[in-house]
């Protein structure tokens, strides 16, 4: 077996891993596009590079929907399989909808091509389940549930000539159902040959990592002092969405106001999260419109806790309610990546719409320097671990873990046990 990380050794973001048998089946994980502000551009873009790269890929397998994992799938030749979660795979139906209207009242028509093909090519996907195996050739498949920023993530268990390699994807334990991550690992993974792990944290790790938990306390104590509560923060953000939504059940009365775009993503998570635990079911959220005027008066009234985004229809909507509310009694809460507000101008310009109140209240997707150390220790692989996913000067050396897992750490192309580890 041979495993090649082609991008992601040395940069956080724009993953892609190969695992190739013997025989000569090839699978990618992750086919992730450069994070925005990389310095250079993606190498990718360039359709000879990306055809040169999918040159005799037998499938390709995704651990979840962000764009730095999932970043060329309409541009995946049809006979290449592409394997995603089945839930995840709506998320970006949904997405791509929000994207098609727009571009559609727009009258942008090369855009509405574009967003159609990437329709078209998402309905080709094949999905995968938790703990339901699959083949490619002669490579075994295994998805776990991971907790990460992004629903329905995924790390894989390889199998393949005889050995083991679990690929974790972007994690955390912090998140909801992060505790879930021991059992995962202790009872269904068990031993692993090879550990391939995201490092994102090792360079953050002066940031103090709250739990999702911790934060929907803050979000109730920020709706218990203020009566009226914005909140910026990712549409896909699920976690974050339902803390939210938890918080603001507690204030009777009040109500949880979204657009339209946002309710059909609340519709996915309650229809495939909502089985699980109650916390994922919201069914209850109020459709902001201009027209009704029954819901603005009862928002005015009661307070409410409204989550927006920058664009056109909500700059509309915040003009319109803020005359009605008295500024001391409101709020934005900003709850995604503070680096945003540096390199997007028109952002800076919308929070400043929401006046004098404005607090910081987020966490992180990914796995905090002790969440990797216990990954180590819990896999305790037999041959390697190859950190992917992190800044070039982070090291793995530094966590807390045994001198006899430090020597396992790869990140330079070598032979390890009958295995080719390739690190581009
Ligand atoms: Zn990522
Ligand atoms: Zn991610």
């Amino acid at each position: 077996m041979k495993i090649r990380i082609h991008r992601g050794a040395n940069q956080i973001g724009g993953c892609i891993t190969e695992i190739r048998s013997d025989n000569g089946t090839r699978v990618l994980i992750d086919l992730g596009h450069n994070l925005p502000g990389e310095a250079t551009a993606d190498m990718f873009d360039e359709a000879s590079n990306l055809s040169a790269l999918l040159d005799g890929i037998s499938g390709i397998i995704y651990t979840h929907n962000h764009g730095d994992h999932l970043g060329f799938f309409d541009q995946v030749p049809r006979e290449i399989p592409q394997y995603i979660g089945e839930m995840s795979r709506e998320v970006i139906v949904n997405v791509l909808d929000e994207s098609l209207n727009k571009a559609i009242r727009a009258e942008h028509k090369c855009l509405i091509e574009k967003i159609e093909r990437k329709i078209m090519s998402l309905t080709l996907f094949r999905t995968y389940a938790p703990k339901k195996s699959f083949c490619v050739g002669d490579i075994k498949v295994t998805p776990y549930f991971v907790s990460h920023s992004a629903a329905d993530s995924y790390m894989l268990l390889i199998e393949c000539d005889g050995k083991r390699v679990l690929h974790t994807g972007d994690l955390r334990e912090h998140g909801f159902l992060g505790k879930g991550l021991e059992k995962t690992i202790m009872s269904y993974v068990s031993s692993v040959d090879v550990l391939i792990t995201e490092g994102t944290m090792l360079s953050r790790d002066d940031e103090h990592t709250m739990t999702e938990s911790e934060i929907q306390t803050q979000m109730t104590e920020i709706m218990a002092r203020y009566k009226n509560v914005f909140v910026l923060c990712s549409s896909t953000n699920f976690d974050r969405l339902a803390g939210l939504h938890k918080a603001n059940a507690g204030f009777r009365g009040r109500p949880f106001v979204c657009d339209v775009y946002q309710n059909a993503q609340f519709k996915t998570l309650t229809q495939y999260s909502g089985k699980y635990s109650d916390l994922y079911v919201i069914d209850n959220a109020a459709e902001m419109s201009l027209k009704k005027v029954n819901l603005h008066k009862k928002m005015i009234e009661r307070g409410f806790t409204m989550i927006v985004r920058d664009n056109p229809t909500f700059r509309k909507w915040v003009s319109y309610l803020m005359p009605h509310l008295d500024p001391d009694q409101t709020v934005l809460v900003y709850s995604q990546y503070k680096g945003y507000l540096k390199e997007q101008p028109k952002l800076r310009d919308f929070v400043r719409m929401f006046g004098k109140n404005c607090v910081y209240i987020h966490t992180t997707g990914h796995a905090t320097r002790q969440t990797l150390a216990r990954v180590c220790k819990m896999t305790n692989p037999k041959s390697a671990i190859i950190p992917i996913h992190k800044e070039v000067d982070s090291d793995f050396c530094t966590l807390d873990i045994s001198e006899e897992l430090r020597a396992k750490v790869i990140s330079s192309t070598r032979y390890v046990d009958d295995m080719e580890i390739i690190i581009d």
